[in-house]
């Protein structure tokens, strides 16, 4: 059902909440970026509408809310384990359509291919998700190729127009949590539909005969030798889902320590390193063609539609330039040609 409200009551009402859920949202985090003095947006923990970044693509994706880059799985002793305890309480995450359709693989990956994530599953069913709408497309997203430019399955959408807010909430528990909020204060009904985007400046086209034979291509030596490795297009996608495990043994007591999993990269040396010196994809080629085939052709051979959301980010992030939009655009091309 579609709400108007006052920007002052839907802030009084937000303040609310997040005493009792942890809000994730898009916020600046000032001097964090990777280069010196500049920002970032990245999601974190906010307590008001005000924090939150609602003109700009997050540099970061939704994912550390859902899936911590670096999570505890056990404490160990000598003989005994501990598992942490999940969280308490409810989660609600701003994002918007892309990173919508980003959770559905996540999901996948974690709760339907072949077993359930016991800490991912813990963590997804605390959370809602609240989408941002997209008044005008960013610079290097390529969602409306990829038919991510929309999402219905949203628990709540939310808008903020100068001093009015737009709510849309389609779930129950969100419907109560607000009225909770509201303070038996009456909101004013009306039709809210969520804005999104109909045309991006980058167009993909996903070439539609990839085979084993699209594994030989020249193009991946093209972009390996550009490539160094870094894995940051990893790292702010919101469809990567590897991590690495760490065991960590603590100083002051070394029969005792922790094991965590930490997020990875296929880019990054030593992802695909096996005991014994055996390592199945040595060179930056052979990565990036791993990475790109995998979003566009593994994934959805298995789940029937591509993993990459089009968000762009990727490409934002690249210290080389490598696009991974045209890469995709070069593979149909020479399907034609
Ligand atoms: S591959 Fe790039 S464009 Fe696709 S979802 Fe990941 S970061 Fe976004
Ligand atoms: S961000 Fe660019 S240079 Fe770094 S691993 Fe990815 S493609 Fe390679």
């Amino acid at each position: 059902m579609g709400y108007q409200l006052t920007k002052t009551k839907a802030e009084q009402m937000f303040q609310k909440l997040s005493v009792t859920c942890d809000i994730f949202a898009p916020k600046l985090m000032e001097g964090e970026g990777c280069f010196s003095d500049t920002d970032i947006i990245r999601y974190g923990k906010v307590h008001s509408l005000d924090e939150i970044v609602w003109d700009k693509k997050s540099d970061y994706s939704f994912k550390e809310a859902l899936l911590a880059i670096n999570e505890t799985l056990f404490y160990f002793t000598e003989d005994t384990t501990t598992v942490p305890k999940g969280p308490k309480k409810d989660i609600l995450i701003f994002l918007r359509a892309c990173d919508l359709h980003a959770v559905k693989r996540l999901d996948e990956i974690y709760l339907k291919n072949g077993f359930e994530d016991f800490y991912y599953a813990r963590v997804r069913e605390k959370a809602k998700f609240i989408l941002m709408g997209c008044k005008e497309t960013c610079k290097s997203g390529f969602c409306v190729s990829m038919g991510t430019n929309r999402a219905e399955n949203y628990d709540a959408y939310l808008k903020v127009e100068s001093d009015t807010v737009l709510l849309d909430v389609k779930c129950e528990c969100m419907e109560q949590m607000l009225r909770e909020a509201a303070d038996g204060e009456e909101a004013v009904v009306c039709d809210v539909t969520p804005d999104y985007v109909t045309e991006n400046q980058e167009k993909v086209t996903l070439p539609k005969q990839l085979s084993n034979e699209s594994f030989g291509k020249d193009i991946w030596k093209e972009y390996g030798d550009r490539c160094i490795g870094c894995g940051r297009c990893n790292f702010v996608c919101p469809t990567c889902t590897c991590f690495t495990m760490q065991d960590i043994f603590y100083k002051d007591n070394p029969k005792a320590g922790e094991r965590r999993r930490v997020w990875a990269s296929c880019q990054v040396d030593g992802y695909t390193d096996m005991a014994g010196g055996l390592s199945f994809r040595k060179t930056q080629g052979e990565r990036m063609r791993f990475k790109v085939m995998h979003k566009i052709y593994d994934y959805e051979k298995r789940f029937g539609y591509p993993m990459c959301v089009g968000c762009g980010r990727c490409d934002d992030v690249c210290p080389e330039y490598i696009s991974y939009s045209n890469c995709i655009n070069r593979l149909a091309k020479e399907e034609n040609e």
